[in-house]
């Protein structure tokens, strides 16, 4: 049961019916901007001109003013510098004591791929039969206007919250995070919240874990000879085969070990361990003297980052163990790129019981609690802010791949369970000067 009252739930649904026109159009002009990874500036100025309008007090903060940013041990170097890449933070200070919340989208997309195989223009922001199309526009697009929307049908609806409220537009969530939610969190003004709600596509379950991520790469040497010399060559493919095999047998093996319900109930298994590119030899009629292969790996929330680094590690020395030439030249293991964490919150905690709360209150819907089984900007609240966050947004259509739409109703949708949501968390007290707005209910 929730603590919204009929009145103040009606104004809320009608003020975003009313809003949601507008709604459409700022989500839309947000799939027009194509703000790939380095390309977020047009984006988040509308974002920030947004905030500024329904009077959120807003400030900007660029990475690089976050001091020691690139000491913490989830900072990567994208290769993309950080000037004129603003994250976008605005607040609204609660009118009573009540618990803060802070909903957090990124606006950041990836690349629309070949624009031939899409059957629309992926930048267009059209909205055809209902649905919002274009790149974006249900990862998170939607989910960043459905947060700005929930706040303005809350002012709208004469509904004042008790706790503060903080909205953050990001940057750089698809490339790892570090530019944009990290940044925010380890700002010195970060503002200190009781909860994190992030509007992913998570089709209205709750992502409250996730695995953490490690791309490797192992890199064998050989010998070059030529072709018609082979003895005198040492074949760098096949002294890596043996790798190869036993970083496949430990996939399987982890498949097998490592369980987590949260992940078990939506996936086949809770971690994998991917082996994605092998490059080796210049030509056919040399003895190739490389081979190199890249991979990545995942953990699981009960597992470090250093002991999958481990059993990486130890696993291919194993592999190379009693080979003579591998014995004099041993098989180099770097950690490369994106080296997420993983994170984990209970289900019994009041963020998600109030998401499942208000979903079966308001919608009649089951919000089931789930593990992802990758990197999320939620993992940076729980890992190094101490603050449960939840990803609860809408659907998921198309996202990373052609013709990615958001059904109107889904952006609906998420604005409302995100204004009940604000006012089940935070509490709320109704500003009977808007007592006009309940007119509506009474003709009905
Ligand atoms: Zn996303």
């Amino acid at each position: 049961m929730t603590e919204i009252d009929r009145t103040a739930r009606n104004r809320v649904d009608t003020a975003v019916e009313a809003l949601t026109d507008d709604a459409v159009a700022f989500a839309s002009d947000l799939v027009t901007e194509r703000s790939v990874q380095g390309d977020e500036a047009p984006v988040q100025s509308r974002v920030r001109d947004k905030l500024n309008e329904i009077g959120l007090d807003v400030r900007t903060l660029e990475a690089h003013e976050v001091a020691g940013i690139e000491d913490h041990p989830e900072y990567s170097d994208t290769g993309e510098p950080y000037d004129d890449r603003p994250n976008v933070i605005g607040t609204r200070e609660g009118s009573g004591d009540g618990r803060s919340l802070l909903f957090n989208g990124h606006v950041d997309v990836v690349p629309e791929g070949d624009a031939e195989q899409w059957s629309f223009d992926p930048f267009s922001g059209d909205v055809e039969d209902g649905k919002l199309i274009g790149r974006g526009a249900s990862d998170m697009k939607g989910g960043v206007a459905a947060m700005v929307y929930a706040l303005e049908a809350l002012d709208r609806a004469g509904v004042e919250l008790l706790g503060d409220v903080t909205v953050e537009s990001v940057i750089e969530e698809e490339a790892g995070g570090y530019g944009g939610t990290l940044a925010t969190v380890l700002d010195d003004d970060a503002a200190d919240v009781d909860a994190v709600v992030i509007p992913e596509p998570t089709d209205f379950d709750m992502w409250i874990a996730n695995d953490g991520v490690s791309y490797f790469r192992v890199t064998v040497e050989g010998k070059s000879a030529h072709a018609a010399e082979t003895d005198n060559g040492v074949n760098a493919i096949s002294k890596l085969v043996p790798i190869y095999r036993a970083l496949e047998a430990l996939h399987d093996e982890r498949k097998e070990s490592v369980h987590d319900d949260l992940f078990e109930q939506w996936h086949e298994h809770t971690v994998s361990l991917n082996l994605g590119t092998l490059h080796a030899g210049e030509w056919a009629s040399s003895v190739p003297d490389e081979a190199v292969l890249e991979a990545r790996i995942s953990h699981a929330p009960d597992e470090t980052r250093e002991e999958i680094h481990d059993v990486v590690e130890e696993t291919v020395r194993r592999a190379a163990d009693g080979d003579p030439w591998l014995d004099d030249h041993p098989p180099a293991v770097e950690w490369f790129g994106w080296r997420g964490s993983s994170a984990k919150i209970s289900p019994d905690e009041e963020i998600v019981t109030t998401v499942q709360d208000v979903m079966a209150a308001e919608f009649d819907r089951e919000s089931h609690a789930k593990g992802f089984p990758g990197g999320i900007d939620s993992r940076f609240f729980v890992n190094y802010a101490d603050t449960p966050a939840v990803c609860f947004g809408p659907g998921d259509y198309n996202i990373h791949g052609t013709d990615e739409y958001l059904p109107v109703e889904d952006l609906v949708e998420t604005t409302k369970a995100l204004a009940f949501l604000a006012m089940e968390w935070c509490g709320y007290e109704l500003d009977e000067r808007a007592s006009d707005l309940d007119a509506s209910e009474a003709a009905e």
